[in-house]
């Protein structure tokens, strides 16, 4: 995370010292940084550069206006799950021709506005919804574009909520089952048969379960041509991992050196959905500690930013990096702690017996990789409105989402009119 490092005793994005957008901003917000962000997206774009490809940001680990525009005009398109991520995706400028679809319930009015905007192609997750795509497009007049999701079943050596393809996954099409729904696809009037897709799980740190993947759906894309289903997109998912604390995970160009030999002469166009990797180390989120206290068996540190605000570590035990923002904290004796929000959860936790420098109130912490997932997830739980999002380019900073209020927490609530009356 070279974009965040310590530069005269404390802590910068950039050329913007952490505490400056904290003291303008208050606490707890995010920063990303862009320079990052650019380089991660072209060590993907530059890895693949030998293999005609798509890269579509899988937007749902950071779907910030902001940050979308700024991956498409770096030639992005995206992959989306909702029609939600749909209309953000139009609205920050992605082409359409580079949008992929992709979740396990599509409704159909996600499926008429993606047809109407001329989406690249649905990911299909089952032959239920081949049926409800294609009776959508005949309702509007269109051939839907579709790559059948495939469940290769492979172990993705990962955390069991992010592996996606096994057999007792809920997502896509078991591969022994994926010839004859594709022939039943081919033989629909409103049905463009043209790619095959496969996601297998997020935070991979070795390249051999993408490779196994790839082989059965190699294997899957010739049996296909050999019943005269011709594919033109072949589709590899996202997931490569990041370092959150000691993982080495492979890079882009290894995942690139590895996959080339089995897709280059294929003639097909790779489709690629990186997330985490992209803007999992673009980001922090900075938090204040407002307290110490001594529990019975354990020292806590309760600071200002809570499971509401970054889920990861509740919700997976997700490990994230602290760094005090004061580089002379750093040296300050080291204790075991638990780093602790203000949500009345006991699961309302950021960090678990961690050996950290001494916290005293006041002090600012940065909370390392939580640019993919972060924000994202982010909710209103205990009423805390969400956090600001802050793009740090250079020297100067952008705020790209404002802190919400407690307005907008009430926003669209109602008191029905039975309520107001007297007995
Ligand atoms: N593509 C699909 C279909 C996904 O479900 C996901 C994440 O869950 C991704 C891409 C992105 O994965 P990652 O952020 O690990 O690259």
């Amino acid at each position: 995370m070279h974009s965040f490092e310590y530069q005269q005793g404390e802590l910068y994005c950039e050329q913007v010292p952490v505490s400056r957008i904290a003291k303008e901003l208050g606490t707890p917000c995010y920063i990303y940084s862009h320079e990052t962000l650019i380089r991660h997206f072209h060590a993907y774009e530059s890895a693949f550069k030998d293999i005609p490809h798509v890269i579509a940001f899988a937007m749902k680990a950071n779907s910030n206006l902001a940050i979308l525009r700024l991956m498409a005009r770096e030639g992005s398109g995206v992959d989306i799950v909702s029609g939600g991520e749909l209309f953000r995706a139009l609205k920050a400028g992605v082409p359409a021709s580079k949008i992929v679809f992709a979740g396990v319930g599509k409704s159909p009015d996600e499926i008429r506005d993606a047809l109407k905007a001329e989406i690249l192609m649905f990911n299909v997750e089952s032959p239920a919804e081949i049926r409800a795509i294609n009776d959508v497009a005949a309702s509007v007049g269109m051939k839907a574009r579709i790559a059948l999701r495939i469940n290769p079943d492979v172990d993705p050596k990962t955390h069991p909520y992010i592996s996606t393809g096994m057999k007792k996954s809920k997502f896509g099409i078991a591969a022994d089952r994926a010839l004859q729904e594709y022939k039943m696809a081919s033989s629909l009037s409103h049905i463009d048969v043209v790619g095959v897709h496969a996601h297998i799980g997020s935070q991979l740190t070795d390249v051999t379960p993408f490779v196994d993947s790839l082989k059965k759906v190699v294997a899957l894309i010739d049996t296909l041509k050999s019943h005269g289903i011709n594919i033109r997109y072949l589709n590899i998912g996202g997931g490569l991992g990041i370092t959150y604390s000691d993982e080495k995970p492979p890079l882009p160009q290894d995942l690139a050196h590895a996959i080339s030999p089995l897709v280059k002469g294929l003639g097909l166009t790779l489709v690629m959905e990186p997330g985490r990797v992209i803007v999992g180390n673009a980001g922090i989120l900075v938090t204040k500690a407002l307290y110490e206290k001594a529990g019975e068996t354990k020292h806590f540190v309760i600071v200002d930013a809570a499971m509401n605000d970054l889920i990861r570590p509740s919700l997976y035990g997700a490990y994230h990096e602290i760094r005090p923002v004061n580089e002379a904290a750093v040296r300050r004796p080291k204790q075991m702690m638990d780093i602790v929000g203000p949500v009345c959860e006991s699961g309302d936790f950021l960090a678990k017996e961690r050996s950290l420098p001494n916290i005293q109130p006041d002090d600012l912490l940065a909370i390392m990789s939580a640019g993919a997932y972060g924000f994202v997830m982010a909710s209103n739980y205990n009423s805390r409105p969400r956090v600001p999002e802050v793009l740090v380019k250079g020297a100067e900073f952008h705020v790209i989402r404002e802190r919400e209020t407690y307005d907008d927490l009430v926003k669209g609530e109602r008191i029905p009119s039975f309520l107001n009356e007297t007995e």
